[in-house]
């Protein structure tokens, strides 16, 4: 189950691989609520953890 008040245990973990892989780990980049007020993330533009992070396209 997904902890919807911060990253859990595996997120952060999966997060830790993904840095040390190179690769991009910032939410916003490819999210469709990326702009203002759209998103109620304080985190944005540089989330790398959101419970409401959805994929564009
Ligand atoms: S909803 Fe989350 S991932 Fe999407 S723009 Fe806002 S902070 Fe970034």
């Amino acid at each position: 189950m997904k902890s919807k008040t911060g990253p859990g245990w595996k997120d952060r973990f999966v997060l830790g691989v993904k840095k040390w892989l190179g690769m991009n780990v910032i939410l916003c980049d490819s999210c469709k609520w990326n702009w203002r007020g759209a998103c109620r993330n304080p985190a944005r533009p540089n989330a790398t953890w959101c419970p409401e992070y959805e994929k564009r396209g």
